[in-house]
C-alpha cells in the first residue's frame, strides 16, 4: 500500500470488510509513516511488533464475520497510558525501563473493538504544562509550522494526528490537556465527563480531574471513540454506572457565552473576532445565544493549581526509587535513595509543583490554601450548573492565543498556567467539554472553539458539535 487516504473509522471499516485493503496491510502503512515521518518527536516509541499482531487478529475477524466497530483504526496512545508489555514513561526519566503490569481499560476497550495501538506518545512530563516542552524527551514541534509548540500536555498525541501518522489517539485532560493542544494542531479534541471513562491504567495527575479522551479528524470519529470507552468500570471506583443516554434532540438550542471571557483583555482580537463569528451565524440559523455572567474567571487558575498540585504531591509520592523506575546510584542509605532518585529523575515542572502542592497541604497552611481552593471549587461548579440548567452549551474560544513559538513560555511558568484560563472550568466542574477547529488567524494557524455540556451529556455536547462544525 503506497497511499491511504483517510476520511473516518467507518470508511476504513467498510473497505476492510469489501476486501479493499487488509488490516496489517493499513498496519505497515502507518507503522512506515510513524517510523519515517515523525519529524515532530511526536511518537517516543512505535509498537511494531505488537501492532502487526492486532492487525493480524483483526483480518481474521473479518473472515469470521466477527468485524469490531473499530476495525483496521490505527491509534496511538500517550505515553501516561499503560499497555501491558509495553513501556510507559509520562515523558519522565523516573519511569526509565518501566513497563506495564496490565492494559488501561480506555485502550482495552478499543482493542476489543478492532483498533490497532501503534506506538506511545510524547507527553509534558507527568501531564504537567501546556506547551510538551516539560518532556524528558524533548519537545514536539507542531506540524502546521515547526517552530511552534504543539500545546500540551497531549502534545505529541494532537501532532501526530494533525500530521496524519495515525487515524487518532487517545490523549489525557487535567485542565486542558487535549483540548489546547487539539486547538492549537487544528483538530477535535473531547474531555469527557469525570467518571464517565475509566482511569484505571492512566498514571495519575490530579486523580479528581483527569479524564482520558479521544483527539481526532472529526466529530464523527470522536463519538465513535467515546462510544467504546465510555462506562463502568469495577477497576475504577470513580467511574460513574449512569448509563451513556441519548440525550434530548432539539431543533434550536441555547448556547451561553460567559461575557468575562468574552471582554477578557488577553483575548486575542483575531480569536474574538472569529469568535464573534461564530456567536452570529448560531443567532443567525435561529439558536439561542446568551451572554451570562461567571464571576469566577480570575479564581479558575489559582483555584485549579492550588488542587492539583495538592493531588499531585500526594500522588507522585509512590516514585521514590523503590516500587519504580530508576534508582539514583548514589543511593546509600533509604533517605539519600529517595532524595536522590527524586532529584534526578523529576524535571523542573514537576519539582515545583509537588512543592507547591506540599506546600498548600501541610499543617497551618491547609485551611488557607487547599480547604479554600476546595470551596471555590465547589462555588464554581454550582455557577457552571446554573448556567447550564438556562443553556444546553457554555460556549467560548478554546485558547487565549493560538500556538506560540517554542520557548516563548519556557521560563515563564505562570503566563503558560494563564493559558489554561478557558479550558479549566470543565475539569473543576467535571462537565464533559470539547473543542473542535474554529478557524485560522491571518497567519494561517488554527483556532478551535470550546464547548461544555452537561454532565454526563457527551451525546447532546456532539450535536452542539456538528452544529458548529
Ligand atoms: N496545562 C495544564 C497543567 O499544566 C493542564 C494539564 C493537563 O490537562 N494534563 O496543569
Amino acid at each position: 500500500m503506497e497511499h491511504y487516504d483517510f476520511t473516518n473509522f467507518s470508511k476504513t471499516r467498510e473497505d476492510l470488510i469489501d476486501g479493499k485493503y487488509s488490516a496489517q496491510d493499513l498496519c505497515a502503512f502507518y507503522l512506515k509513516k510513524a517510523t519515517n515521518e515523525d519529524s515532530y518527536n511526536a511518537f517516543l516509541e512505535v509498537f511494531s511488533e505488537s501492532a502487526l499482531e492486532l492487525a493480524k487478529g483483526v483480518d481474521e475477524s473479518i473472515k469470521s464475520g466477527s468485524t469490531g466497530r473499530l476495525a483496521g483504526a490505527i491509534i496511538g496512545i500517550k505515553d501516561n497510558m499503560c499497555y501491558a508489555g509495553h513501556k510507559v514513561s509520562a515523558s519522565s526519566k523516573i519511569l526509565e525501563g518501566f513497563e506495564s503490569l496490565f492494559t488501561a481499560t480506555a485502550v482495552q476497550r478499543l482493542i476489543d473493538e478492532g483498533a490497532i495501538i501503534i506506538g506511545r506518545l510524547n507527553c509534558d512530563e507527568f501531564a504537567m504544562g501546556s506547551s510538551n516542552e516539560n518532556s524528558a524527551f524533548g519537545n514536539v514541534k507542531n506540524p502546521l509550522n515547526e517552530t511552534l509548540v504543539p500545546g500540551g500536555s497531549s502534545g505529541g498525541s494532537a501532532a501526530a494526528v494533525a500530521a496524519g501518522l495515525c487515524m487518532a489517539t487517545l490523549g489525557s485532560d487535567t485542565g486542558g490537556s487535549i483540548r489546547q493542544p487539539a486547538s492549537f494542531c487544528g483538530i477535535v479534541g473531547l474531555k469527557p465527563t469525570y467518571g464517565r471513562i475509566s482511569r484505571s491504567g492512566l498514571i495519575a495527575f490530579a486523580s479528581s480531574f483527569d479524564q482520558i479522551g479521544p483527539m481526532t479528524n472529526s466529530v464523527e470519529d470522536s463519538q465513535l471513540l467515546y462510544e467504546v470507552m465510555a462506562g463502568h468500570d469495577p477497576m475504577d471506583s470513580t467511574s460513574a454506572h449512569k448509563p451513556i443516554g441519548e440525550g434530548a434532540t432539539k431543533d434550536k438550542y441555547t448556547f451561553a457565552y460567559l461575557e468575562e471571557v468574552s471582554e477578557s483583555p488577553g483575548l486575542n482580537p483575531e480569536i474574538k473576532a472569529q469568535f464573534e463569528n461564530k456567536l452570529s451565524k448560531l443567532r443567525e440559523e435561529g439558536h439561542n445565544v446568551i451572554g451570562v455572567s461567571f464571576p469566577y474567571l480570575d479564581h479558575m487558575i489559582p483555584c485549579y493549581y492550588v488542587l492539583t498540585t495538592a493531588e499531585a504531591s500526594s500522588n507522585l509520592g509512590r516514585y521514590d526509587g523503590v516500587h519504580y523506575g530508576v534508582r539514583s546510584p548514589q543511593s546509600e542509605d533509604i533517605p539519600s535513595t529517595y532524595f536522590n532518585s527524586r532529584t534526578e529523575g523529576f524535571g523542573e515542572e514537576v519539582k515545583r509543583r509537588i512543592m507547591l502542592g506540599t506546600f498548600v497541604l501541610s499543617t497551618g497552611y491547609y485551611d488557607a490554601y487547599y480547604s479554600k481552593a476546595q470551596k471555590v471549587r465547589r462555588l464554581i461548579k454550582d455557577a457552571t450548573d446554573k448556567i447550564l440548567e438556562g443553556a444546553d452549551f457554555i460556549i467560548s474560544p478554546t485558547t487565549p492565543h493560538p500556538a506560540f513559538k517554542i520557548g516563548a513560555k519556557s521560563d515563564d511558568p505562570i503566563s503558560l498556567y494563564l493559558e489554561d484560563i478557558f479550558t479549566v472550568q470543565a475539569n473543576l466542574a467535571g462537565n464533559p467539554s470539547l473543542s473542535i477547529p474554529m478557524g485560522q488567524t491571518s497567519e494561517g494557524l488554527p483556532t478551535g472553539v470550546q464547548l461544555t455540556g452537561g454532565s454526563f451529556e457527551e451525546k447532546v455536547l456532539f450535536r452542539g458539535a456538528k452544529i458548529l462544525s
